[in-house]
């Protein structure tokens, strides 16, 4: 199965979750939850009416895998836009064809180009009566434009949507009535992930959970090698650069909204971790062999005001 790590960025409202939730739908991802007995009737009813867009999703497609990441989608706290942007390869850039560009957008646009991503656009609610595609293609451009982007990040391709409705389409007079013009856009353009399962391991560390029965996770997307239930490992911390020894006691990939435990995961893929009691944001997980952290993530200290 290949791999493919995307985003969503938009402008709260602009539609998401529902984009999130029709590619769920759509794909196979679902069925094969089903099939596995990973869900049963209830679950699946849940997972069907999706109201919040969970923070990882793994959509099925064909034979590859889309490992989507969720961004904020209103004010950034502590610089999460920039730590989930270097996890990805790709991203979408969701816009209203009616609203068009607005301030979350054009936060998000900075940070991606800046990124280095050459963004999808979406534009979505195309089957409102008042949307006026052409003019927000136009605005896109433009902000493209005042942020330096390059010509490679000009060249965006587009993909009209009604996520709403269900479809996605290559131009306007088209009338497709399915969302396969995004998924194949995608798998298309965005690159596959660099890494591989022949070199040392280094996974690191971008978004913490927590699980009743094996405490605290680690959202980590495995840059290079593999990662193994069982393996002895280090964390490298990147506030302190200490390095600790450990094992990795569990680990999980993505389906759907679903958690799985899985024995072992390759190089591209986001997975979720156990077995640092201590883990932080930003840490490296690799072999004892090639104990060296992955670039630090950016980190804010979130800004506290006290009125006495
Ligand atoms: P999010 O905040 O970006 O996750 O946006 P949501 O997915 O929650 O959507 C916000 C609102 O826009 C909801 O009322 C949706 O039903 C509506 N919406 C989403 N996509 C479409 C679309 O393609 N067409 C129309 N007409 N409404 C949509």
């Amino acid at each position: 199965m290949e791999i493919r790590n995307v985003a969503v960025i938009a402008h709260v409202d602009h539609g998401k979750t529902t984009l999130v939730d029709q590619m769920l739908k759509q794909s196979g991802t679902l069925k094969e939850l089903v099939e596995e007995r990973v869900l049963d009737s209830n679950e699946l009813e849940r997972e069907r009416g999706i109201t919040i867009l969970s923070k990882n999703t793994a959509i099925l497609y064909k034979n590859y895998k889309i490992n989507i990441i969720d961004t904020p989608g209103h004010a950034d706290f502590g610089g999460e836009v920039e730590r989930v942007l270097k996890m990805v390869d790709g991203v979408l850039l969701l816009v209203d064809a009616q609203e068009g560009v607005m301030p979350q957008t054009k936060f998000v646009v900075k940070k991606a180009l800046e990124a280095g991503l050459k963004p999808i656009v979406v534009l979505n609610k195309v089957d409102k009566p008042a949307a006026e595609p052409d003019r927000v293609i136009d605005e896109v451009f433009d902000l493209f434009v005042s942020f330096e982007a390059t010509d490679e990040q000009l060249d965006f391709p587009v993909i009209y949507t009604s996520a709403k409705l269900g479809f996605a389409r290559y131009d306007l007079e088209d009338k497709n009535g399915d969302l396969t013009p995004l998924f194949e856009t995608i798998v298309k353009h965005t690159p596959p992930p660099s890494g591989s399962k022949e070199e040392p391991l280094q996974m690191q560390i971008f978004t913490l959970d927590y699980d009743n029965y094996v405490g605290r996770i680690g959202i980590a997307r495995i840059f290079n090698g593999e990662a193994k239930r069982g393996d002895e490992v280090v964390l490298v911390e990147q506030k302190t650069g200490n390095v600790q020894k450990g094992r990795i006691t569990k680990l999980f990939t993505f389906k759907g909204l679903e958690r799985l435990e899985v024995d072992r995961a390759p190089a591209g893929d986001i997975v979720a971790v156990a077995g640092f009691e201590d883990v932080e944001i930003g840490d490296t997980i690799a072999s004892p062999e090639n104990p060296v952290p992955l670039p630090p993530l950016h980190i804010e200290e979130p800004t506290i005001s006290v009125f006495i």
